[in-house]
């Protein structure tokens, strides 16, 4: 299938212009203005719009295999096309875990099949127990490139620094640490602060956080090891990293949008919808993180797109389980929180959301310049559509956003995954 994308302004690594894009059997055919559609191509109108490569989510939870009931392979691949990616790295909390080659090849057999490229993780410990080390050669062999115990914490220093050595020897490896100290953490379901006293929740401490943040830089500057710090929410982890690459320290970090828009008020109605991992923190977080996005502090947004079932998250607080969606809402909350109020650019914004995150991942056929030759991996959006969240719309199989009724600007219109228009005029195509 052949493509024109007309009248958009393009923005890359490499700039802003204004230019069409040809696209001929997957591949970047051209890009330039004034270019008119070779034979039986479709025209895909961007006026208005954005042209830039398509997003890479470091951080998804496809629930496939095991959690069919909130979310598939497929859903999420659908989600996550609508909102503009065309790479999601699947997260390895699945059942079971993403351990073995087994798993992981049945993860990307699935994958094919989805209208985005899905990337498994693997495992850094076994079953993600933190008692003995996944066998990550074998899963590096298959792809892998980011491991993690996503949702559990490698709490053992030990481990992880056993971890961090083994993963030097494999190109392209990152360790990708979901800082929650075990014991620090343990019995908490809420951001520990004013909130939780007057709610009566136990909470956890921003602490619980950031002594893993602290304790993890130390182990990257001991091995030379590569730490990716998934979702970070607290003031203090931000200020960590920060001193942290000002050292040179081969450390990375991302942010989701739930952590620079929403704070730990939001629990007031003890309405699980607002209970996440690492939980909603306080302004004052929210700022710092909104400044370390700003600052290159924090490399990339990564939705944590946590799809639950209705039932699970209608159980009481503390029993329900954390997790939000956020794969069909992350671009219109970085241009609505981060782009409008004139804390980010644009480009600045899609480095966030595409060739950073690719970066990290290692996926050299995404997020690189809109230039004759590339794979047409391509994210269209009109970065001043106005549209209000209607969770009954989502394609994703659960419910879960806490952003319902939400005003936002921002709308993907068209995605292009190997030169197909997987989305078309904002309705998926598969
Ligand atoms: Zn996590």
């Amino acid at each position: 299938m052949n493509l024109l994308i007309h009248g958009g302004t393009v923005i890359d690594v490499d700039g802003s212009r204004r230019a069409d894009v040809v696209v001929e059997d997957g591949v970047i055919a051209e890009v330039g203005e004034n270019l008119s559609a070779p034979s039986g191509a479709t025209v895909l109108e961007a006026d208005g719009c954005i042209v830039s490569p398509g997003f890479v989510d470091l951080h998804t939870h496809l629930r496939e295999p095991g959690g069919e009931d909130a979310e598939t392979i497929e859903t999420g691949g659908r989600a996550g096309a609508l909102g503009g990616y065309t790479a999601l790295v699947a997260m390895p909390n699945t059942n079971p875990p993403i351990d073995t080659a087994a798993v992981v090849e049945q993860v990307h057999r699935a994958g094919r099949a989805a209208p985005c490229h899905v990337v498994s993780s693997g495992c850094i410990t076994k079953g993600r127990a933190g008692e003995e080390l996944a066998p990550l050669g074998e899963l590096h062999g298959l792809g892998v490139r980011i491991f993690t115990d996503d949702g559990t914490c490698v709490g053992d220093a030990g481990l992880m620094r056993r971890a961090l050595e083994y993963a030097r020897a494999l190109p392209g490896a990152v360790l990708a640490q979901h800082c929650e100290d075990p014991q620090l953490a343990r019995g908490g379901h809420m951001n520990e602060g004013a909130w939780s006293s007057r709610l009566g929740i136990p909470g956890m401490p921003a602490e619980a956080e950031s002594v893993v943040v602290a304790r993890d830089i130390a182990l990257a500057a001991l091995t030379g090891g590569r730490v990716h710090f998934l979702h970070l929410s607290s003031a203090t982890s931000v200020e960590l990293v920060r001193a942290a690459k000002a050292r040179g320290l081969a450390v990375t970090a991302e942010a989701a949008p739930h952590h620079f828009t929403l704070t730990d008020s939001l629990c007031c109605g003890y309405d699980p919808l607002y209970k996440v991992n690492p939980p909603l923190r306080t302004d004052s977080d929210i700022k710092a993180v909104k400044e370390g996005l700003a600052d290159g502090t924090i490399d990339a947004i990564a939705t944590d797109h946590a799809p639950h079932p209705a039932q699970e998250k209608e159980r009481p607080f503390d029993e329900a389980p954390p997790g939000m969606l956020g794969l069909e809402t992350a671009l219109a909350l970085t241009l609505t929180e981060l782009v409008v109020p004139g804390l980010l650019d644009l480009p600045k914004a899609i480095a966030l959301l595409s060739w950073q995150p690719a970066r990290i991942a290692g996926l050299s056929e995404h997020g690189g310049p809109i230039a004759a030759g590339r794979p047409a991996h391509i994210a269209v959006f009109d970065p001043a559509a106005f549209w209000e969240v209607d969770p009954t719309k989502l394609a994703s199989r659960s419910r879960n956003t806490p952003y319902a009724g939400r005003k936002l600007t921002g709308k993907v219109r068209h995605t292009i995954l190997a030169g197909e228009p997987v989305v078309r005029d904002g309705q998926a195509q598969r």
